[in-house]
């Protein structure tokens, strides 16, 4: 690369900035330190680049036109919403531009009569539920970092979280989007519509695919009847095939009222018996599965008892040997909080790798014992931890083996996706795949479905400037 060359990048980079600078005005626009640390990296936090610049678009427009300059100029941007991913896909890489959505945070519209709620995409979770929650409805989606993860994040990720089992992943709370595309263009389909068959469910491409094929502004989503009861259960269980019948009797005897069937594993227990100080331990460190059951019912009598008789036959039948049921919203909330303190654990161990599969629920007991065998062969002292949403084939492992290095994580990271493509599940349930994952996305894809990615992924982004890198090469 001459001098000359190098020169002429400046020079067009320089241009670049002040026409970005122009479109968004000094409020949108941050250079050097005043680029937030928390722009330089998700949860996981490995990576810690700061982005040459931090973007902060006010309405679609701005947007539109900061990829259209980004576009023409072939400019890099990584997006970014509340930065809690554990997958590195909103942390910039060397020489990309962070968009931020954070301004973008408006409730556009509560349309009680289609159920439906349209908002911006840097709206965060818990301010979503609870505008919903205002109007006596529900927006079922929720997850740990509800208060600081934004709707678009959850979104571009298609995450998952507790209630799952009865109300889908975020895809299917959605009936419309908002979209701008790599070079600028706005598609408009912020539709209240619950059928629309005509042709392809475009809205799909960009739910999950991570900031790769365009940036979500808006929103239309479903909302449901706020529940009239809510009732939980943590329950101690002995065996693994008692917790699989269990899911099964609380599928049949509560039918659609189950919201949550989550199952830590005694080894995450402990841990948070010992490192959690803040959460009260509802049972004893006695069973080999403590299981959180979680019912919710349009508000009749028949509510209460009917989650008291699944689990008055659930002890009957020996599926449980101990159950704690709440009796208020207090005990309610602090039976959920044993349940989340499952991912905090790390405050109290050091760094803890975290891990988001899918598994069939028939393979999970098999798996949970046999990836601490081969975690212990490579590192005996390793502090692990098993727990997640069994209702829904998703488990979360946590790992802590000293020192936190990237080399070790790849180590980690071989051991237990190996395992998982050895009987088939899946290297991300609901976190996604990208910088962290990418090279295991072969691991649950075939080359056939990597390569309509990547065909996609050109049609879409022929430049290649939206978060590149990240899912595949
Ligand atoms: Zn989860």
């Amino acid at each position: 690369v001459s001098e000359f060359y190098y020169q002429g990048v400046i020079d067009g980079m320089t241009e670049l900035l002040e026409q970005l600078r122009e479109v968004t005005g000094a409020r949108g626009y941050l250079d050097g330190d005043s680029i937030g640390e928390r722009h330089f990296h998700d949860l996981m936090g490995a990576r810690r680049i700061r982005p040459q610049l931090l973007l902060r678009p006010g309405t679609t427009a701005e947007l539109s036109r900061i990829l259209a300059l980004c576009h023409a100029a072939n400019q890099p941007v990584a997006v970014q919403g509340g930065m809690t991913g554990l997958v590195s896909a909103a942390a910039p890489q060397q020489g990309e531009i962070a968009i931020s959505m954070e301004r973008m945070k408006q409730v556009i519209e509560i349309d009680p009569f289609t159920a439906t709620i349209t908002v911006e995409a840097g709206l965060p979770l818990q301010t979503l539920q609870e505008t919903a929650a205002e109007h006596g409805l529900l927006f079922p989606l929720d997850l740990g970092s509800r208060g600081s993860c934004t709707i678009g994040g959850n979104l571009s990720t298609n995450a998952g979280g507790n209630r799952v089992i009865r109300y889908g992943m975020t895809r299917d709370l959605v009936l419309g989007l908002e979209v701008v595309l790599a070079d600028g263009t706005v598609l408009e389909g912020l539709s209240k519509l619950r059928k629309n068959n005509t042709g392809y469910d475009l809205k799909q491409l960009f739910i999950g695919s991570e900031g790769t094929l365009g940036v979500i502004t808006k929103a239309v989503l479903k909302l449901m009847p706020q529940p009239g009861t809510q009732d939980v259960a943590v329950c101690g269980v002995n065996g693994f095939e008692k917790v699989a019948e269990l899911l099964l009797h609380a599928q049949k005897t509560l039918g659609g009222n189950l919201t949550g069937f989550e199952v830590i594993w005694r080894n995450t227990y402990e841990l948070i018996c010992q490192h959690a100080t803040k959460v009260k331990a509802p049972l004893p460190v006695d069973y080999d599965f403590y299981v959180l059951i979680e019912s919710m019912g349009s508000g009749g009598k028949g509510d209460r008892t009917g989650f008291e008789d699944m689990l008055g036959a659930a002890l009957d039948l020996g599926l449980v040997s101990d159950a704690v049921l709440s009796n208020s919203a207090a005990e309610r909330d602090a039976l959920w909080q044993v349940r989340d303190a499952a991912a905090g654990v790390a405050a109290g161990i050091g760094f803890m790798h975290n891990y988001d599969i899918s598994l069939n629920v028939s393979d999970m007991d098999y798996f949970g014992t046999e990836v601490e065998k081969r975690l212990r062969s490579h590192w005996p002292d390793a502090i692990l931890g098993l727990f997640g949403h069994v209702g829904d084939g998703n488990l979360h492992i946590i790992i802590h083996v000293g020192e936190q290095t990237r080399a070790l994580h790849q180590a980690i990271d071989d051991v237990i996706y190996g395992l998982i493509r050895e009987l088939g599940g899946s290297v991300s349930a609901e976190h996604g795949i990208g910088l962290m994952k990418k090279s295991y996305l072969d691991y649950s894809r075939s080359a056939q479905e990597i390569q309509l990615m990547k065909t996609l992924k050109q049609a879409l982004d022929p430049k290649g400037i939206l978060s590149p890198g990240r899912i595949f090469d």
